[in-house]
């Protein structure tokens, strides 16, 4: 009875009675629907959601079918509720070796090769400093060299950059310079700090990037590019002082191929007429890694899936969820409900949204993303970015209503913020927090679940997701209703960005 009261005061200060005048539909959502949706989403048959995969288009078409029945709007520009998009799938050769004189490297071993293949090559071994050439200081270490057909050595990054991020965004430069000059292949000098098994473990793998970056006539065929941890065997000695080092090279099993995936998105249009100008965004991924090696941790026979329950099962469900609480009795303003593929590949997804979107982004008020690693305390809601876009009070009303209470920024070790999609939107200006399943730390409950096959849905408490959905459906009403928009705390890192993106 006390109970009741409280949700009565609760509510009818922040007008969120349904427009039939009872309770709004995240009340009347059903634990065995929020069930429904998990159990098919974290499915085996689904096989990890893998982006690119069949199951991840079954995922989408899942989620169009929802979006559909709750009468959605499709977004301008689309005739349904996909948004396309094109990939490009690069997978490292499978076998490679490189010989320089008497001395042998070896894919896996002491080599990592990343593109291109070669057939029993032998030529020569070339020194190139960096391989670097810049027009505008007149820098060009192929100054005089002769290096077609050859095999490029080079230093790690350019003349006045040699951190990891100078490295890592110097590479496609400098792989492009050596194909123009005619090169056979160009090797990088291994010499970070970070081991050198860690480093080939994170880029030996099939990598993601959009299709369309930057040569829409499509990739030009590919010289053999890598990495080698160098022998101490004198042959860099020997081409320091113009001495003839032989080269004799192999590759084999390198692809590039294009594939496609979508996010998916629907659109619920506000119930106030100056309001609904403004949109509210709610997303979650509903990608996840796939199955055996491509899941990236430790897999049976018996159970090589990556079901993804908890990372983003869940989040996706509260997202279905709040799409059809939010239609069936609409909040003042606009609401952008989207589902991004690609997160687990790199945050793709919502970073393709965020460079097309189909609502502008000067329009889009706030991002509420659902995700997580899963849960260690079910009497919490964690929010992430708690404290930063003014949302507070919102938040934990919206979450205690269903006996729910707001755990702030677990892990803070863990930077959580910037590696979910809600970053995406937040760079751009857009005030955004993620709405998380009870976590108060990274421990071993977590750990357990997190991006590990025992990840199913036969492990999930589903009093709990029900609540969770409820929350976040409830946390999605209560920002597109209230009068006042959220706003950057002062001096946080995206306010600039904020001040830039809305012109105020
Ligand atoms: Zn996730």
């Amino acid at each position: 009875m006390k109970r009741i009261c409280f949700i009565a005061l609760a509510i009818f200060p922040l007008f969120s009675f349904s427009q039939e005048g009872g309770m709004p539909a995240e009340f009347q959502l059903e634990k065995s629907e929020t069930e429904a949706h998990l159990r098919f989403l974290a499915s085996d048959e689904l096989q990890g959601r893998r982006t690119t995969e069949p199951g991840n288009d079954i995922a989408a078409r899942y989620i169009a079918a929802q979006f559909e029945a709750y009468g959605l709007k499709t977004a301008p520009g689309l005739d349904g509720y996909f948004q396309p998009i094109r990939f490009e799938a690069v997978t490292p050769p499978s076998a490679a070796f490189l010989t320089l004189n008497k001395t042998t490297y070896q894919q896996g071993d002491n080599l990592l090769i990343l593109t291109g293949n070669a057939e029993n090559l032998k030529t020569e071994a070339v020194f190139v400093n960096f391989g670097w050439v810049d027009a505008e200081t007149g820098h060009d270490d192929y100054q005089g060299l002769d290096v077609k057909g050859k095999v490029l050595l080079a230093l790690p990054g350019m003349p006045d950059g040699q951190d990891p991020m100078s490295v890592f965004n110097s590479m496609k430069k400098k792989r492009k310079l050596a194909q123009e000059k005619g090169a056979a292949a160009l090797i990088e000098l291994y010499r970070l700090q970070f081991p050198w098994a860690f480093f080939r473990s994170f880029f030996d793998k099939e990598n993601l990037n959009f299709a369309d970056e930057d040569s829409p006539e499509g990739p030009s065929p590919d010289i053999v590019y890598g990495w080698m941890q160098e022998e101490k065997d004198g042959n860099m000695e020997r081409l320091k002082e113009g001495k003839k080092v032989k080269a004799e090279l192999m590759s084999k099993g390198f692809s590039r191929r294009t594939a496609g995936s979508q996010n998916v998105i629907g659109i619920i249009e506000g119930a106030d007429p100056k309001l609904k100008d403004e949109y509210v965004l709610l997303t979650a991924h509903y990608d996840h890694v796939g199955t055996g090696k491509n899941g990236g941790g430790m897999f049976t026979a018996q159970d090589s899936i990556f079901n993804g329950a908890r990372d983003n099962g869940m989040g996706t469900t509260a997202l279905i969820s709040a799409a059809k609480a939010l239609s069936k009795d609409r909040p003042r303003r606009s609401v952008i409900v989207l589902a991004v593929t690609g997160e687990e590949r790199g945050l793709l997804g919502s970073k393709y949204y965020s460079e097309h979107p189909l609502i502008p982004l000067n329009k889009t008020i706030f991002n509420l993303n659902s995700d997580g690693a899963g849960y260690n305390d079910v009497s919490y809601v964690s929010v992430v970015g708690f404290g930063r876009t003014g949302t507070d009070a919102l938040v934990e009303a919206g979450v205690n209503i269903f006996g729910l209470d707001v755990f702030p920024n677990p892990a803070p070790e863990q930077n959580l913020y910037d590696r979910s999609d809600n970053v995406s939107f937040a760079s751009k200006g857009v005030p955004a927090i993620q709405f998380t399943p009870g976590t108060t730390g990274f421990d071993e409950e977590i750990s357990k679940y997190y991006h590990q096959v025992t990840d199913n849905p036969d492990t999930i408490d589903y009093d709990y997701l029900h609540k969770f959905c409820q929350a976040f459906a409830r946390t999605a009403r209560l920002i597109a209703d209230a009068d006042s928009r959220p706003q950057w705390r002062k001096g946080d890192k995206y306010e600039q960005a904020g001040t830039e993106l809305y012109q105020r």
